[in-house]
């Protein structure tokens, strides 16, 4: 299971660090059938069939192919109600990554949020991150909290190379505890910064982030969904720590902070689950008694007792230096191949993800004919590829109704776990590369009709002549 080795030549081509046991068709649609699926759904990614879909790169949330031990660990799972083997197992994993004791398993990241934060937060305060993630700001603010986002100048520029684009501005922080003192209920810190592109927190940033808290004598709490592929930046990016295995790298993460909210829907390699791992007993014994109320007895939390099986496994082998390079290995190919056919993509490329710059590549198109959007849906009319729209579609609306563009025009490829082979991105960059070359022959679309409000999910459009 967990073979120690060493990381894979950096220069030679990405190799897929397994061998395949099981497999699934990859569907494919001619140009012609996709073309009616868009009518269909009225031009909306989220509305088609992933049966129509022959590269689904919406999201990597619970996407991830697993592993052999991870399906025979499920078969040998304990479904007891109370106390299964299978609970200590997880919990035992949970504590040896994290040196954090008390360990309480959800049913995914969100059902994490909402517990904990609806026990440590009260309204009138205010929780500062780098980029609260979407469901980390929606949970805080329905308790009426201010959910602030702190993320270094840098994590704002898209064209900028920059390591660690996730960091924290630290003397903004700092500045932000004193303002604040006493309304601050803890700080955290989303690693990879998922809203910022996946982009990496550095171990010397978040040493001075656990240095400032501790100061302040606030507490400090990681949402800490892609761990490992932050502890893998750290250990390729930050000279410090180049002779540490990513294991080691992130103990030493999790020790600067207090405790973690984790959906295991990334990092995990499972396609359901998630925990809260705390080191003060503190507020266990609520936490545990909500978490009946609402998710399951604490031994199993939400989840089957296979998934916790799953999830111990995947938590070590997600630490293999050969998956991480890998897995690092496969974002970067496809932003280089992309920067190779002229294709502008925000930089870096963060862990899991690729952005592509939709208003550079398509100038012709105004923000409000969702030039995004027009690349998304041609994307998958030409090539049978899902994308994830980050523009005017999802932040264009005022709440008055009216139209503001987008700060950015993005275009989204999350990259699921083991899923898709070299071959595959192969296929893909030489479908976007053929795309960007007539690129100007691409219409922007309107929009036909749209809900009041998270209109990205089911307004219809139609394209423009
Ligand atoms: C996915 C995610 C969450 C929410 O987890 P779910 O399992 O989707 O509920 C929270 N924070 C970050 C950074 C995430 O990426």
């Amino acid at each position: 299971m967990t073979t120690p080795a060493a990381p894979l030549p950096r220069k030679r081509s990405i190799i897929e660090p397994f061998k395949i046991k099981v497999v699934e068709p990859l569907p494919l649609r001619t140009v012609a059938e996709r073309e009616r699926v868009l009518e269909d759904v009225g031009y909306n990614l989220f509305a088609v069939r992933a049966a129509d879909v022959t590269f689904d790169f919406l999201t990597d949330s619970g996407t991830t192919a697993m592993s052999a031990a991870q399906w025979g660990a499920m078969m040998t799972a304990d479904e007891s109600y109370a106390g299964s083997r299978s609970f200590y197992r997880f919990e035992e994993v949970v504590q040896r990554l994290t040196g954090y004791q008390h360990v309480v398993p959800t049913h995914q990241g969100r059902a994490a949020e909402h517990l904990l934060f609806s026990l440590m937060c009260k309204a009138g305060d205010k929780v500062p991150s780098n980029n609260h993630f979407d469901t980390t700001r929606a949970n805080l603010e329905q308790l009426g909290v201010d959910a602030v986002d702190l993320v270094c100048a840098e994590g704002k520029d898209p064209t900028l190379d920059h390591p660690f684009k996730g960091n924290v501005d630290v003397p903004r922080l700092e500045a932000f505890l004193t303002e604040h003192r006493g309304h601050v209920p803890f700080v955290m810190t989303t690693i990879t910064n998922n809203t910022g592109g996946g982009q990496p927190v550095s171990l010397a940033n978040l040493r001075d982030i656990s240095a400032a808290c501790r100061r302040h004598g606030v507490p400090f709490l990681l949402d800490a969904c892609r761990f490992a592929e932050n502890a893998w930046f750290i250990k390729v990016r930050e000279p410090e720590a180049a002779d540490k295995t990513p294991r080691q790298i992130a103990r030493e993460v999790f020790e600067l902070a207090d405790g973690c909210l984790v959906s295991a829907k990334k990092d995990g390699l499972v396609n359901i689950g998630g925990f809260i791992a705390l080191r003060d007993v503190a507020w266990v014994p609520l936490l545990r008694s909500r978490l009946i109320l609402t998710e399951g007895f604490p031994t199993y939390g939400g989840l089957a007792a296979r998934d916790l099986e799953a999830l111990a496994v995947g938590l070590d082998e997600v630490l293999e230096e050969t998956y991480l390079a890998y897995r690092e290995g496969v974002t970067r190919y496809i932003a280089d191949g992309l920067t190779r056919v002229g294709v502008p993509t925000m930089r870096p490329p963060g862990g899991h993800a690729v952005y592509i710059d939709a208003r550079a590549l398509l100038p012709h198109i105004p923000a409000e004919q969702f030039p995004a959007q027009a690349l998304a849906v041609e994307l998958y009319r030409a090539e049978g590829i899902r994308s994830c729209e980050i523009g005017s579609v999802m932040f264009g609306k005022r709440p008055d109704g009216s139209f503001v563009p987008s700060a950015m025009e993005l275009v989204r490829l999350a990259i699921p776990r083991r899923v898709y082979t070299q071959a595959h991105m192969d296929y893909v960059l030489e479908g976007i590369a053929e795309l960007a070359h007539r690129r100007a022959t691409l219409r922007g679309l309107r929009i036909v009709q749209e809900p009041a409000f998270l209109r990205h999910f089911t307004a219809r459009f139609a394209p423009l002549a």
